[in-house]
């Protein structure tokens, strides 16, 4: 009973979060969490297939929480803690990757990009495997609900397929099949400097506006996206795919219905709506990185809020992991 689970994540891939994941993802996550059981987690697991070095990767973990926490992630009404300091994820995983079937895993479009990407070499059996891992933590919470970007759809329709094969092999029950939750307007911010491709935390990208940037820079980096040679102000993501994205953003920062910003900005020109998105990024910017600092400049209150997330979320996966074992046969 009580309110339904959810759950989300994010890499901890760089020092900063990005635009994207705020408007695709935190934004939602926030608003969730009254009506929602939620519990919100940052992936260092999945970090691991980009192979970074220990002490950046530990630094990145506890930054990315405090970006959670900087956005309005309220660890007194939602679980915040790190995959990897509740051991059931990896467990999950590997019962989980034994009924996956290779081909299965070979087609998700994420995996053929980045291989691609690194090449043979730099492929590891970890990338390979990540929509495995991404399916057990989902599945370790019994969870409803999983608010994400348009980029995880068929990540998420993996967790989905294996829920339900776990359930016609073992039983009913064995898990909790989860339902996407993906946003209509902001599910995909595309790369400032190249609008065909999503906005990522690759670094050194400089088509992302990143939540720690210099607000100085992140407004310069608005001012500086690529749109398309016409003036009309007009959102076409089809023919005029910088300006669509520049449209969605100021929408969802400002609550405005596209439809009224297309109004709003009849006869004026791509200059005009740059100028109020970067004003609208630096009224974000300014107040969130206050409180993501006062977050990193007190360790000892950010491990305990780490650590109280974690004690919850060890008790409830620990019981879905009983439960899951026992029906295998272990
Ligand atoms: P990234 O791709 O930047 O490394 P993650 O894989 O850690 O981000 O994803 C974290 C969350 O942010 C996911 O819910 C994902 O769907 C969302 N997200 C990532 N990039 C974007 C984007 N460009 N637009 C909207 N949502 C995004």
């Amino acid at each position: 009973g009580g309110r339904p689970r959810i759950f989300s994540a994010m890499q901890p891939t760089n020092d900063s979060l990005h635009l994207g994941n705020y408007i695709g993802a935190l934004t939602q996550w926030v608003a969730l969490q009254d009506s929602h059981d939620a519990l919100y987690c940052v992936v260092d697991l999945h970090a691991l297939t980009v192979n970074p070095d220990p002490a950046r990767l530990r630094d990145r973990t506890r930054r990315t929480a405090a970006q959670y926490l900087a956005a309005g992630v309220d660890p007194a009404r939602s679980t915040l803690f790190v995959q990897s300091h509740v051991h059931e994820h990896s467990e999950l995983a590997w019962l989980l990757g034994c009924q996956t079937g290779f081909g299965e895993a070979s087609r998700m479009t994420q995996f053929k990009d980045k291989s691609a990407k690194r090449g043979a070499e730099g492929t590891t059996v970890g990338l390979f495997t990540y929509p495995v891992l991404m399916a057990a933590d989902i599945l370790l919470y019994d969870t409803a609900l999983v608010p994400v970007g348009e980029d995880q759809r068929q990540h998420l329709e993996l967790a989905r397929d294996l829920a339900e094969r776990m359930n016609s092999r073992f039983g009913d029950g064995t898990c909790v099949v989860p339902e996407p939750h993906i946003m209509a307007a902001g599910a995909r911010i595309q790369d400032l400097q190249d609008p065909a491709r999503k906005m990522s935390k690759e670094d050194g990208n400089k088509g992302a506006v990143f939540l720690l940037d210099d607000p100085k820079r992140a407004a310069k980096n608005i001012k500086a996206a690529v749109t398309d040679d016409g003036t009309e102000i007009r959102y076409d993501p089809a023919t005029k795919p910088g300006v669509a994205n520049l449209l969605t953003m100021l929408s969802v920062l400002t609550s405005t219905p596209v439809a009224d910003l297309e109004r709003a900005y009849e006869g004026k020109m791509y200059g005009h709506l740059k100028v109020d998105l970067a004003e609208a990024v630096v009224e974000l910017l300014t107040p969130l990185q206050r409180v993501a600092n006062e977050y990193l400049d007190d360790p000892a209150e950010l491990d305990r809020v780490l650590a109280a997330g974690a004690d919850r979320a060890r008790e409830l996966g620990a019981a879905t992991l009983d439960r899951i074992r026992d029906r295998m046969g272990l």
